[in-house]
């Protein structure tokens, strides 16, 4: 390794990273956790694009990364963007693993065995919301279909909440060599406030006995994406919308036969100005929520998330900024704040933490605002 790579020490641990590891992930990428990400949604897309896709990638004898999104968890944690599914009744599970399994099939038909899976990651939602042995079958069902690298990085998102000793030793079992846990703040306050409560102890003991199995682990410390206003009563009734014009820009939106089934919904600033929706202007923001109103109603809407846009409007860019820096600036969230259904919902910030601002500098300009 040379000298320029990075060596870092967070509390007593050190860490190396080398140039070429930078250099790689260097790039501006989609959020993965609302998946397929919000920018690729497109009507025109067709079956035989993606079978040319394999096609192409076969021939070029490419390397695999495989990922699979298990929807599920037990509660909702009021700053998750992510496409999930929230109920406490397992019975959703084996339905859902079977269908994922005629997919693993349909998909690994397309797939020459000759190129290796690099990377395979399992994410969520909570994938260990499945029993050890519902994986551990999930796992094999795949392993049988493609063909793993020796060195494969196997990744998994775990929850202490909900990944008990039994679960980390069938993963290790199974080849998986790297944990991946959000840790959102561990002030018991602000777990309170963003429904996720995960004391430090508990977390503490779920590494300490995921190293001791030798698992690489990883935690995407995010700041805290602070709730600025209380949250309020969650749950409301259902009632039938289409909802293709909101896929990808409003979270928790489940479909069945093309009518909406989530009980409610999570609205997201930056996803809806790119896929198109004006919010820039006091007009462009009646106008847009009045659409959502009309489509989704607001009684279904319970959190929105704030955060700018770097892309213009319909870029289709996932990219948040700093609220105000970007293109829906101050005079569209000013109207975003101000008006009258949505000013008294709780809001989680989304932004970016950098040299030009961090989450106590959004915090503030979103309080100047909203005055
Ligand atoms: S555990 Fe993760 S996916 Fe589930 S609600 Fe919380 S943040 Fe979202």
């Amino acid at each position: 390794m040379s000298d320029s790579n990075l060596h870092l020490k967070l509390n007593r641990e050190r860490f190396e990273i080398s140039e070429e590891f930078l250099e790689k992930y260097n790039r501006p990428g989609p959020r993965y956790t609302s998946y397929p990400t919000a920018p690729v949604w497109q009507e025109n897309f067709h079956p035989e694009d993606i079978e040319q896709f394999y096609a192409t990638a076969n021939t070029a004898r490419t390397p695999v990364s495989l990922y699979m999104h298990l929807p599920f968890c037990e509660n909702l944690c009021l700053f998750c963007a992510c496409n999930v599914v929230i109920t406490k009744d397992h019975s959703v599970a084996p339905p859902y693993i079977e269908i994922l399994e005629r997919e693993i099939a349909h998909v690994s038909r397309f797939v020459s065995r000759e190129r290796p899976i690099v990377q395979f990651h399992w994410g969520g939602g909570t994938p260990t919301y499945l029993t050890p042995e519902q994986m551990e079958k999930l796992f094999r069902y795949t392993a049988e279909r493609f063909t793993f690298a020796p060195d494969a990085e196997i990744g998994i998102e775990i929850d202490p909440r909900v990944t008990s000793q039994a679960h980390l030793e069938a993963l290790r079992r199974l080849g998986f060599n790297r944990l991946s846990m959000g840790i959102q703040d561990f002030h018991p306050e602000v777990q309170e406030a963003i429904n996720r409560v995960q004391p430090l102890e508990m977390t503490r003991d779920l590494i300490d006995g995921a190293r001791k199995l030798g698992f690489d682990c990883e935690f995407p410390t995010a700041p805290p994406r602070r709730i600025i206003r209380d949250a309020r009563h969650f749950y409301v009734p259902v009632r039938e919308v289409r909802v293709e014009t909101y896929q990808g820009i409003v979270h928790n939106l489940t479909t069945q036969n093309g009518t909406f089934t989530a009980p409610f919904v999570v609205t997201h600033n930056c996803h809806a100005y790119a896929a198109g929706m004006d919010l820039h202007t006091e007009k462009g923001v009646n106008q847009t929520l009045a659409s959502f109103d009309k489509d989704i109603g607001f009684d279904k809407l319970k959190v929105v998330h704030l955060n700018d846009s770097r892309g213009g409007q319909g870029s289709g860019l996932d990219r948040h900024e700093h609220i105000g820096m970007g293109y829906i600036g101050t005079k569209g969230f000013k109207a975003i704040l101000h008006h009258e259904t949505i000013k008294d919902l709780p809001w989680i910030l989304e932004t970016p933490e950098d040299e030009r601002r961090d989450d106590k500098g959004n915090l503030e300009t979103v309080r100047k605002l909203a005055k």
